[in-house]
Parts: C-alpha cells; sequence; structure tokens
C-alpha cells in the first residue's frame, strides 16, 4: 500500500492545519446559547493542505475511467463524450435557469427543444419526440403506455401482448410487465437474429406491439426487419424500437424506414452524456406521425425532461453535422470488427459474419482446465484484463450465452489502443492456456481485488469507521 492510500483519517496529526482564513472584519456575533450548541468534538482529520490534495488526487485514481483507459464496454457503453459539451451545458445562461421561469423570457431554450426535434426525426425517421422520459426505461415505458394508448382509443381492448425476442435487454419485459402489459418471448435463431417462424403463430388479436433492439443485443442487424414489420403491422400491432444505442446507424438507416410507430434514444449512451454514473439521463421518444396525438396528453416527468443532457447532445449533433455524423457508427463498426476477427481464434465466436459495433464471445477456446484445475472463466478474464490496465468488457450478457464477452469499442479508439487490447486479450488467453490460476487470483494489481459486488451496492460503506 502506498502511504497515500492510508485514509485521511490516519494522517491526521493533532493542530495541523490546511486552511488560512482571513481574518474576521466583523463584529463576533453573539454566542449561541449553550443548549442550541453542538458539541466541538467532530473529531474532524487535522491535516496539511498537501495531504488532503493528494489523498483526493489518490482516491480519484483508483478507479478506472474514460480518462485513464479503454472502456470497451458493451451495450452500456461508453461512447465518446466531448468535454467541450459539458462546459457548453455549464455555461451559466443554461445551468442556473430557473426550472419555472416564464416561457416568454426564454425563447433560446424552446428553441433548442425545437432544434433537437427536428434533428432526432432526421436521424430516425420519425415524426415528433417528447423529451420528459428520463431515462432508457423510462423511454420504454413511456412508449409502451403510447402504445396502450392507441389501442384503447381505438376501441381495441384486448390487446395486452408485447412480443420481446428473448436476445432483448433487460428493461425491455420489465418495461411491458410495469405498463401493464403480459410479456411473449419469441426465441432467436442459430445465426442470433429473430426466429419468423415461431413469430407468426404469435400474431393474433391481443397482440399490442413487439420491442425490438436493431442491431440487436449481440450487435447483429435484425435483416427480416421488413418482412417483421409487414406481418406485426398485418396482425394490428405496433412495432417498438429500442433505440438505446443508435450510434451504429446514424446518418445510415433510420428505424422510421424500417417500420417502427414509436421508439426511444438514450441521450446518455450515444448522443454525450456517459451512462453508467447514476444520472442524469434522458429518453426522447419519438413517434411516427399517426401517433402524434398521443404525445400532447402524456405526462411523465416534471417540466422538461433533464435539459442539461438534451443541450449536450444539441451541441454534440451540431458538432458532427450531417456529414460526419455517420462516421460514429461506420468506425465503431470497423473497431468492432477488427478486434473480433483478430481474437476469434482464440475466444469462441457463436455467430461468425460482419457484426455491427459491437459482438459476443463465448468464454475463451483453451480455459486450461485439466486435472484438479478448474479452467478460466469470463469472470477471470475480466478481472485479469484490469491488471493490464483496461477496463472489462460487458460479462455474462446477453443471457443467450453462458460465457458471454460482450465487447464494444467506441469509435473514438485509435488503432494503436485496439491493438494493445487485442494483444493484451490475447496474452490472457495464452495465460488461460498455461495456468488458469493466475487468472483465477486476478486482478493482483489492484487497490483491491474481487469485492462482493452484489453487497457492495446493496450495502455501501460511505462514512470513516474505526477499525481499530
Ligand atoms: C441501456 C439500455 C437500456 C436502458 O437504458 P437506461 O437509461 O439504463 O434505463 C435499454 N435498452 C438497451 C438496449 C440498452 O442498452
Amino acid at each position: 500500500m502506498k502511504y497515500y492510500d492510508k485514509l485521511i483519517f490516519e494522517l491526521s496529526r493533532e493542530g495541523r492545519c490546511g486552511f488560512s482564513l482571513p481574518r474576521n472584519r466583523y463584529p463576533a456575533a453573539p454566542e449561541l446559547p449553550a443548549a442550541v450548541r453542538r458539541s466541538l468534538a467532530l473529531n474532524l482529520p487535522e491535516v496539511s493542505e498537501p495531504d488532503v490534495v493528494r489523498h483526493y488526487t489518490n482516491l480519484s485514481q483508483m478507479n478506472f475511467g474514460v480518462d485513464t483507459g479503454f472502456y470497451p464496454l458493451g451495450s452500456c457503453t461508453m461512447k465518446y463524450n466531448p468535454k467541450i459539451d459539458e462546459e457548453i451545458a455549464s455555461l451559466p445562461g443554461f445551468a442556473s435557469l430557473h426550472p419555472l421561469e416564464e416561457d416568454a423570457l426564454v425563447p433560446g431554450i424552446r428553441k433548442v427543444y425545437e432544434k433537437m426535434n427536428e434533428a432526432l426525426s432526421a436521424i430516425t425517421g420519425m415524426h415528433a419526440f417528447t423529451f420528459a422520459p428520463c431515462a432508457g426505461a423510462h423511454g420504454e415505458l413511456t412508449g409502451l403506455m403510447i402504445m396502450r394508448q392507441y389501442h384503447m382509443s381505438r376501441g381495441d381492448w384486448a390487446r395486452t401482448k408485447v412480443i420481446v425476442p428473448d436476445s432483448a435487454h433487460g428493461t425491455n419485459p420489465a418495461s411491458a410487465a410495469v405498463c401493464g402489459l403480459q410479456v411473449v418471448q419469441v426465441k432467436s435463431l442459430e445465426n442470433g437474429r429473430i426466429d419468423v417462424e415461431a413469430l407468426k403463430p404469435l400474431l393474433d388479436n391481443t397482440v399490442a406491439g413487439i420491442m425490438m433492439t436493431n442491431p440487436n443485443t449481440l450487435g447483429l442487424f435484425e435483416t427480416q426487419i421488413k418482412e417483421i414489420a409487414s406481418l406485426v403491422h398485418g396482425a394490428g400491432g405496433l412495432l417498438y424500437y429500442d433505440g438505446a444505442n443508435m450510434n451504429p446507424l446514424m446518418g445510415v438507416v433510420r428505424p422510421g424506414d424500417m417500420g417502427f410507430d414509436i421508439m426511444h434514444l438514450n441521450l446518455h449512451k450515444t448522443f454525450s452524456t456517459p451512462h453508467g454514473g447514476g444520472g442524469p439521463g434522458s429518453g426522447p421518444v419519438g413517434v411516427a406521425a399517426h401517433l402524434e396525438g398521443c404525445l400532447k396528453e402524456l405526462r411523465v416527468s416534471g417540466f422538461h425532461g433533464n435539459f442539461g443532457v438534451i443541450l449536450k447532445a444539441y451541441a454534440y449533433i451540431l458538432s458532427l453535422g450531417k456529414d460526419h455524423i455517420k462516421k460514429v457508427g461506420q468506425y465503431s463498426v470497423l473497431g468492432a470488427n477488427y478486434i473480433k476477427e483478430s481474437l476469434k481464434d482464440v475466444y469462441k465466436l457463436p455467430i461468425e459474419g460482419v457484426c455491427k459495433h459491437e459482438f459476443v464471445f463465448d468464454g475463451l477456446i483453451n480455459d486450461g482446465a485439466r486435472e484438479g484445475v478448474s479452467g478460466a472463466t469470463t469472470l477471470d478474464v475480466a478481472k485479469r484484463l484490469l491488471d493490464y490496465g483496461f477496463h472489462a468488457p460487458t460479462i455474462y450478457f446477453p443471457l443467450l450465452f453462458h460465457q458471454a464477452i460482450m465487447i464494444e469499442p467506441t469509435e473514438t479508439e485509435s488503432k494503436e489502443t485496439l491493438d494493445a487490447f487485442i494483444e493484451v486479450m490475447r496474452k490472457i488467453a495464452a495465460e488461460a492456456a498455461e495456468d488458469p490460476n493466475i487468472l483465477h487470483g486476478a486482478p493482483h494489481n489492484t487497490p483491491i481485488s474481487r469485492p462482493d459486488e452484489t453487497a457492495a451496492a446493496r450495502n455501501p460503506i460511505l462514512k470513516y469507521q474505526d477499525t481499530l
């Protein structure tokens, strides 16, 4: 352990001080009566200024972040979040607005919403958006409420079923259930796409619609989308598009043109706000022209959603422009395929072929298992990556494979970074084949090794506990 990894309470020495306040120019305030005063024994650490700075700087480096290294997290992804967009969102004219400000006094803000509505409609092929939902799952719920409202407004009360593929993100069936709809699963084929023959018998007059992700969570494009759309529409249902990860399609293909009626986007993923920091987020919902009326009656959050996130997305879209926005997807697809092809002789690739922005391996080809030694798992590989300075990919999702490793390289990563990652992944595969025990104990070089992640999230210890 490095000296400054110590807790700040352990660095404390009586009488040491890290600040000097200006002398008080005003007469002393009268003393508070003893009855309302707290005890003065607060037991605060007494440390010098450099001690404090080093303590917090060291703490900030004990975690992994996009600013310290490559972060190939599939699906819930770290896309590129330009720092300039953060700066724009923190301009005082935006950041210090009051949510109850009179509309007439902030025409510029209304303009941002109008322009974003135009931009997202152009990118997705939808007709109009609401910016009220504050997360992807919140967008799904909003979209499904629109779907239900559409059927009910036509007196079509029997439509209570939503079809969800087995490869779907977990929020899809969860949102449908929260919306009071019944979830029916449709299975995937060996090639990772929806089984259209299995879908057909599910399509009756109780179907409200289908929820799809395209490219799906395996990073594969649903090539039969046109046929699926006409089957679902033919049966009187609607198509919902989970656009959380819209990056591979932007400027190339539009959900509206594929036949989708309702969709959400995750601005906090695809459009310049990191996902996974616990918020704030924004999950705008777009609808086709025939559903625009349903948007007007919705109230799913206070005010108009998370304006700062919407503003960053607007800055991001403007900075790319029509000509460059498609490069986001093209580079992420190129990067993902490059990594996949460079590693598929040492990691199991369950579905061959060109992927979109991400792909899934199913563990190691040679996990090193032998007499008395268990093989290296996907968790072991993910932990070992930390020793080499890379964040782990998404693991054990999607659930279609037992040892899933889902890799998505951010589109802005250089070829040199991708090569360095490939080299390390190959090195780890070689280690596993030679002695899987090296991997079982990983990570070896991080401040903590393998915490119980569930317990850590459920019962975090947020204050100093004197263990002496
Ligand atoms: C992240 C994600 C969601 C959910 O978004 P949240 O903002 O976390 O609620 C839904 N679908 C897919 C495919 C996602 O990747």
